[in-house]
C-alpha cells in the first residue's frame, strides 16, 4: 500500500511566492500550477503561509521514566499540533540516555508512532553527574545516529571532562549542547539576580553565571576545534561573549526560546510558579539583546526547551515548584508576536531559524532546501492573520505548565505534513491510528 497523494493548493511560501504543491511517495513531485487529481488529499491554503516543517533542537519528551508528565507519544503530538516535524529529545529521562539501548529506544518509540522524527541526544556524562563520559561513541554508531550530545537539566561543570566531549565529538561531526550554569554561582537560585529578587526575597540567578561558563566554553571549543551549541541563551552578556565568539571564527552556535523572546521577570512578582523557568526570565534589556541577536545571526535559532511537569510540580510555592515551561504547542505563536510582528524577523528568518538551521546543527537531513522538488514533504501550514485564546483543553501535551493560558496569541497551525502525510488536517490533530498507519507505510515504500 502506498500513502494518498496530498494536493496544497495556493499557499504563500515564506518569500512570498504562491504556489500549489503536490505531494507523493513523502515527497514534493510538482508545483507551480498542478491539475487536480481524484483520490488525493486536496487543502486549500489560500491565505495560509506554508514554512518548512519546523524542528526543535531542545525537547524534553520525559520518556522513559516521566510517563505522568509526558511520553514520546504525547509530546510528539504536541510537536505536530506546533508545526513541527522534527524534534530532539533531551537526555534527562529515567533511566537517563547515556547508553545505545536507551537512544534506540527513545527513536524506535518516535517511529512508531509517527507523528515527528525524533532525534534523541545523548548525555555528555553518565546519569547526568558530572564525572564520566557516557557511551559517546556507541550513541553515536547506534541505530539512533546520534550526533548533539547534552547534560541539559545540568551543566557540565569540570572544564576537563568538557574538553574530553568535545575532542570526542569531533571524529563524528557531532556537537556539544551546554546547559551554561555556573552551579557554585546559581546555588538554590530561584530567578534572575537584581533588584526584583532582593525585593520577592527569592535566591537570585545571576547572568554572569551564564556568561561565565560560555566563555570558558568557547575558548575550549576554539582550543580543540571542536562544535559548542549552547542552549537558552538568556542575557545580553551572553549575547556579547557569543557575537565575540563568532567573530573570531570559533564553531559556536545558540539558540533563544520563545519565552526569553516575549516574557520579563517581573512576571515572577506574584509568584505564579507557571513564569518559574531554567534559565530564568530576565529583564526587558536582555529580552531587546536576544532579538537584536537572533535578528543578526549571533543566535542562531529559535528552541522550545518544551518541558512538561505535572500538576503537583507546579502547583505549588514558588520555592518548591519545578523549573520549566511547555513551548511546542505555542513556539510559532510567540515567535510571531514577540519577533516578526514588529518586524525584527521575516518569515524567511522565521523558516531558518526554525527550521534550516536547527537540522543542521543536529546533523538532520532533509531541510537544506524544503520548497524544491525531490525534497521530503515536511511543511506547516500556518494561518498567520487569526487570533486566539490559549487554552488549556486545547492542549495535546500530557502536562499543563504553559505560560500562555488564557492569553491572546496570534496565529494558528492549520496543517501539519510530516513525510508527506498529514499529522495535522484543518487546526486538529490526525487520530493516532491513522498516522501510525501512515508512518508504516512510508517505512514499508522505503524498503521497497
Ligand atoms: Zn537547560
Amino acid at each position: 500500500m502506498s500513502l494518498k497523494q496530498v494536493l496544497v493548493r495556493q499557499a504563500t511560501l515564506p518569500d512570498g511566492t504562491r504556489t500549489d504543491i503536490l505531494i507523493e511517495r513523502g515527497h514534493i513531485v510538482e508545483q507551480g500550477i498542478v491539475s487536480s487529481r481524484s483520490g488525493a488529499t486536496t487543502i486549500d491554503a489560500d491565505g495560509l503561509l506554508a514554512l518548512p516543517g519546523l524542528v526543535d533542537l531542545h525537547t524534553h519528551l520525559r520518556e522513559p521514566g516521566s510517563e505522568n508528565s509526558e511520553t514520546v507519544l504525547t509530546g510528539t503530538r504536541a510537536a505536530a499540533a506546533g508545526g513541527f516535524t522534527a524534534v530532539f529529545a533531551m537526555a534527562n529521562t529515567s533511566p537517563v540516555a547515556d547508553t545505545a539501548a536507551v537512544v534506540e529506544q527513545v527513536m524506535a518509540l518516535g517511529e512508531r508512532a509517527g507523528y515527528a522524527t525524533v532525534r534523541p541526544i545523548g548525555s555528555v556524562s553518565v546519569d547526568l553527574a558530572g564525572e564520566r563520559l557516557s557511551a559517546i561513541g556507541a550513541m553515536a554508531s547506534s541505530r539512533a545516529r546520534v550526533r548533539v550530545f547534552s547534560d541539559d537539566g545540568h551543566c557540565v561543570w569540570d572544564p576537563l571532562l568538557m574538553r574530553r566531549a568535545l575532542e570526542y565529538v569531533k571524529t563524528f561531526n557531532g556537537v556539544i549542547a551546554q546547559h551554561a550554569q555556573e552551579p557554585r554561582l546559581t546555588v538554590g537560585a530561584q530567578m534572575n539576580e537584581g533588584a526584583l529578587s532582593s525585593e520577592l526575597g527569592l535566591t537570585g540567578w545571576p547572568s554572569v553565571a551564564e556568561a561565565a561558563i560560555i566563555e570558558r566554553d568557547v575558548l575550549l571549543a576554539q582550543h580543540v576545534e571542536s562544535r559548542l551549541h549552547i542552549c537558552h541563551v538568556s542575557s545580553a552578556d551572553s549575547v556579547d561573549i557569543v557575537r565575540w565568539a563568532k567573530k573570531r571564527g570559533i564553531a559556536v552556535t545558540a539558540e533563544v526560546t520563545p519565552h526569553h523572546l516575549l516574557l520579563t521577570e517581573d512576571l515572577a512578582s506574584d509568584y505564579d510558579s507557571r513564569f518559574k523557568v531554567n534559565p530564568p526570565l530576565r529583564t526587558r534589556d536582555d529580552v531587546e539583546a536576544l532579538r537584536g541577536a537572533l535578528a543578526d545571526g549571533t543566535i542562531d535559532i529559535v528552541a522550545t526547551d518544551h518541558a512538561p511537569h505535572p500538576v503537583e510540580a507546579k502547583e505549588c510555592e514558588w520555592a518548591a515548584a519545578a523549573f520549566g515551561m511547555l513551548g511546542l504547542e505555542s513556539a510559532l505563536s510567540v515567535v510571531q508576536t514577540a519577533v516578526v510582528a514588529n518586524g525584527f524577523l521575516s518569515w524567511s528568518d522565521v523558516a531558518r531559524v526554525m527550521s534550516r538551521e536547527p537540522a543542521k546543527i543536529g546533523r538532520l537531513s532533509g531541510y537544506e532546501d524544503p520548497f524544491v522538488i525531490g525534497a521530503r514533504a515536511n511543511i506547516t501550514l500556518y494561518d498567520p492573520t487569526v487570533e486566539r485564546v490559549f487554552d488549556a483543553s486545547s492542549l495535546a501535551s500530557k502536562s499543563t505548565n504553559s505560560p500562555y493560558l488564557g492569553r491572546q496569541l496570534l496565529g494558528r497551525v492549520m496543517t501539519t505534513i510530516h513525510d508527506g502525510y498529514l499529522t495535522v488536517h484543518d487546526g486538529e490533530l490526525v487520530s493516532a491510528d491513522e498516522v501510525a498507519r501512515s508512518a508504516s507505510t512510508v517505512k514499508e515504500d522505503e524498503r521497497a
